[in-house]
């Protein structure tokens, strides 16, 4: 039991085969880690990361760093960002913003509250940058929380007021920006209970944060109110919204598109029905595990030690919503 725990390591997007095997055995307490145990764990070192930048379109790029992706407007009335990865890369993030034409970050959207996406709200938002996000995810940062990545615990600190959001919303919310239409949609719990996609109308591009990663099998923060028939129900949802052209930002991962994510949900209804229907045969979460019911998507998603907390997450959220 304890060796398969140990194996259900890459639960989170980033984090190296070798690094899993290297940490796997500290990482199996039940303690929860703090930060600096974490970016050990991923083998993040701020001072070595850089930041690339990827043109999508007319003043809209993604920057790659360290934690999730950002994607950024850059225009005549500032800078929008979504996603802000961590306040020790804040000055590379506004060097790269710089680059492309813009001085410093107006506005930056929380796709969620973990700490991988959010934790620069920690520098910007003393800075003066205006916050939103999820009433749900706000709600989250301010307080402390217990992140349960299944092969290790987080804890997240409650964020300071000034670090916080003070534009929330519930479902939907619409920005004019840059000349643009920018929409904030929330549809329904997924990777957490308050995640928000991105839509940047004009270029028909969209930032879903963890709701679709692009770097293997997602994590699903089942603890904190994420489920697997959220995760497919939000990404129809917005797929639906941007149809078969859509420019799909990932949490983490490359830029894709509308058929790379069409396939992505159709694995996480694949998955999703096998796990459910071992269930129903009364199978335990071992044995699920155990049987392989990722497959044939391991080529894709892999490796196979990343399924397993993928499919123990799948088979905890069924299981919760059974109940
Ligand atoms: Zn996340």
């Amino acid at each position: 039991m304890k060796k398969m725990l140990l194996a259900m390591a890459a639960v989170l997007a980033g984090m190296s085969t070798a690094a899993q095997e290297e940490q796997g055995e500290a990482a199996a307490s039940d303690e929860p880690l703090n930060l600096e145990q974490l970016l050990a764990m991923f083998n993040w070192d701020f001072d070595a990361v850089e930041i690339t930048t990827e043109q999508v379109g007319e003043g809209l790029y993604v920057l790659f760093g360290a934690g999730g992706n950002i994607a950024v407007s850059v225009g005549e009335e500032g800078v929008l960002i979504v996603d802000d990865m961590f306040p020790e890369l804040i000055p590379k993030i506004e060097a790269a913003i710089r680059e492309i034409g813009g001085d410093g970050v107006d506005l930056v959207v929380n796709t969620h509250w973990h700490f991988d996406h959010a934790e620069g709200n920690l520098a910007l938002g003393p800075a003066g940058t205006t916050i939103a996000a999820h009433v749900n995810s706000a709600e989250m940062m301010s307080k402390e929380n217990i992140l349960n990545m299944v092969i290790t615990k987080y804890r997240q600190p409650a964020y300071p007021p000034a670090a916080r959001p003070s534009i929330v919303f519930d479902d939907r919310k619409r920005f004019d920006f840059n000349g643009e239409e920018i929409d904030l949609v929330h549809a329904g719990p997924a990777h957490t209970a308050g995640d928000t996609a991105v839509i940047f109308k004009d270029h028909n591009a969209v930032h879903f944060g963890d709701v679709f990663n692009n770097a293997g099998y997602p994590f699903i923060d089942v603890d904190s109110g994420g489920s697997i028939d959220g995760m497919i129900r939000f990404c129809q949802a917005i797929l639906d919204e941007v149809g078969p052209n859509g420019i799909i930002i990932p949490g983490h991962g490359p830029v894709t598109d509308s058929a790379t994510l069409q396939a992505y949900i159709d694995m996480l209804r694949t998955v999703r029905d096998r796990v459910a229907a071992q269930m129903a045969e009364g199978n335990s979460l071992m044995a699920v595990v155990a049987s392989g019911v990722t497959g044939e998507f391991d080529e894709t998603y892999g490796p196979v030690s990343g399924s397993l907390g993928f499919v123990d997450r799948v088979y905890t959220s069924l299981q919760r919503d059974a109940e």
